[in-house]
């Protein structure tokens, strides 16, 4: 059995409970979403002394003050992106892997911005080690987006801002969805923005609270 057979099998009871408790009891309707998530072994994109705690209904510490994502806030994020499987997606906020490698299987091609170079080495590795092919990481800040890359299909800010960097909203395709946690640095809104020609479509979801989107158009270094 290779890493990736051993890595799946474990906690697989887990996931599944997280999958029917925290997903479908909770309104989450995307099938291939929940298929992904039942087989991304959670427990490796945390640090091995808080394995056993991976699958609860909680964001987690992943060093450097920030977090791995509550499970179900990755998935409504993901839901509203609306993948099917062709889409190239950009996401800012790498952190420990766990949502990239998530957008990985779910679309065709992942961008992904990290502004800490220390978590960018170590999830790099990881992600490597569970073949993951179709990633591509950059140490930089994400608010300026990727414009070499640009137009994405689809747009994932994995940190809270103030409102939404102007040039990601630019970098987003027609037909393109874009999702954020926006607000103040204590709380904020999960926000959905479709484009749709030349109108931009702006939806709120749930309430949610992230670690801060630091950079030029979000919040400064220090407060
Ligand atoms: N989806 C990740 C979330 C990590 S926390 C996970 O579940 O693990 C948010 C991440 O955004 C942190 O790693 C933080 O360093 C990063 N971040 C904050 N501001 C950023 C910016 N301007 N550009 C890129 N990344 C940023």
């Amino acid at each position: 059995m290779n890493l990736t057979e051993q890595a799946i099998k474990a906690y697989a009871g887990q996931r599944r409970k997280m999958i029917e408790e925290q997903l479908l009891e909770r309104g989450i309707k995307d099938l291939a979403l929940m298929e992904v998530m039942s087989r991304v072994p959670r427990h490796l994109f945390v640090d091995s002394s808080l394995q056993q705690r991976a699958y609860g209904d909680c964001p987690l510490p992943i060093g450097e003050n920030q977090t791995i994502s509550q499970p179900y806030i990755v998935a409504s994020m993901t839901e509203a992106l609306h993948l099917k499987g062709k889409e190239r997606v950009l996401e800012i906020g790498t952190g420990s892997g766990y949502q990239t490698a998530i957008l990985a299987e779910m679309a065709s091609q992942v961008f992904t911005i990290e502004r800490i170079r220390p978590i960018v080495q170590k999830t790099k590795v990881l992600l490597n080690s569970l073949r993951y092919e179709n990633i591509v990481f950059k140490v930089f800040d994400g608010t300026y987006g990727w414009r070499d890359q640009s137009p994405f299909d689809a747009i994932l800010i994995s940190a809270a801002t103030p409102s939404i960097p102007m040039a990601l909203i630019e970098q987003l395709a027609d037909k393109g969805h874009l999702v954020a946690p926006v607000g103040g640095r204590e709380s904020q809104q999960l926000t959905v923005l479709s484009k749709i020609g030349s109108r931009l479509v702006s939806r709120e979801k749930e309430s949610c609270k992230f670690v801060p989107l630091i950079g030029k158009f979000a919040w400064p270094e220090e407060e």
